[in-house]
């Protein structure tokens, strides 16, 4: 048999003995039903439902979801936090959660504004689990893309402060798990919630390897992220601050991707994007107050693909963050995944 026949075959026959999960497939989804188990209480906006919608929709749409993958994960260990938070936060975090008791089920972080009980530290270990799997999936080429469905969000919380709904910071630890796994020496992130990512930005502010873009809602919690905080010391311009006016649409951002974004990447040359997203920038938010739309995020997938494919070989890997109107999120995924799955 002549060498490319016989490499077809062996090709062809590897394939079909492959478990379904081993293909490569357009878009991983990191999900556990176990992030619907962090309790932040009554009346808080991140409610389990944010989360349980968006899958809900997905299971429902059978194309769709022929074109995902759902893989197991693993939490992240305490090593792998590590490399984004101090030792003194994870202790003050496990010490609160041993506080908690039937008559005190909830604490309120010293921190900030965090609330925690008793399962929340576990979930917000798996949901840096998640994001670290995304980054293996599209690593190791099983998809291009992957989504992290997770609760709680995560782009708030600094080095040694818990705030804004966020206890670790999923997008950090994927960003330096991809360094210290894979060598990745250049990535970027695109956060693009309602707020600003001041934990994610903190960070990484004197880091020259991780470019931090983030656009939102001015003014709004925390308050942070003018355009002038552009990064320190070595991490000068490895920062940028878009500032969008209340009311606007995703316009703002698609503006600022194509005009500063992009011509800043022919300099860096990412090798790995990762996305902060928020869905907390939709029209009809319950804390933002945005318009994005539904054809707004397929048209922010699209560029950052465009990106992607520019300079990572394809790679992107999304993490939820904000939003608060479990509707618009399941449509926004949709939206976003629909994109994804064309690239
Ligand atoms: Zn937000």
């Amino acid at each position: 048999m002549h060498f490319w026949l016989r490499s077809y075959v062996l090709g062809f026959l590897m394939l079909s003995i492959l478990p379904p999960d081993c293909q490569a497939a357009p878009v991983t989804l990191l999900y556990s039903e176990r992030f619907l188990q962090h309790d932040a209480g009554s009346g808080h906006p991140d409610t389990p439902d944010r989360l349980a919608t968006i899958v809900q929709q997905l299971k429902q749409h059978n194309t769709l979801n022929d074109q995902l993958r759902w893989p197991v994960f693993s939490a992240a260990s305490r090593t792998d936090l590590l490399a984004v938070h101090q030792a003194s936060y994870l202790d003050l975090l496990e010490a609160g959660q041993q506080q908690l008791s039937p008559t005190r089920p909830y604490l309120t972080l010293t921190t900030g504004d965090t609330v925690i009980s008793k399962d929340s530290l576990a979930v917000a270990r798996l949901a840096s689990g998640a994001a670290m799997a995304g980054v293996d999936a599209v690593m190791q080429q099983q998809s291009k893309s992957a989504f992290a469905l997770v609760r709680p969000p995560g782009h708030h919380a600094t080095a040694d402060r818990g705030m804004g709904f966020c206890i670790y910071n999923h997008v950090a630890v994927a960003a330096r798990y991809a360094q210290k796994q894979y060598a990745v020496k250049k990535i970027l992130i695109v956060d693009i919630d309602v707020h600003h990512g001041n934990g994610t930005q903190d960070i990484f502010a004197q880091d020259d390897s991780v470019f931090y873009f983030s656009a939102h809602q001015h003014p709004l919690y925390p308050r942070s992220g003018r355009p002038q905080e552009t990064g320190l010391g070595k991490g000068k311009g490895y920062t940028m601050n878009i500032d969008i006016a209340p009311g606007s649409d995703e316009s703002v951002l698609l503006a600022a991707i194509e005009k500063q974004l992009l011509p800043a990447m022919q300099g860096f040359q990412p090798e790995l994007i990762l996305v902060s997203a928020g869905l907390d920038t939709h029209q009809g938010d319950l804390l933002g107050g945005l318009n994005y739309s539904d054809a707004g995020y397929a048209a922010i997938a699209r560029k950052v693909i465009g990106l992607a494919d520019q300079y990572a070989q394809g790679r992107s890997v999304w993490v939820l963050e904000g939003g608060y109107v479990p509707a618009n999120n399941a449509h926004a995924v949709e939206s976003i995944l629909q994109t994804l799955i064309v690239q």
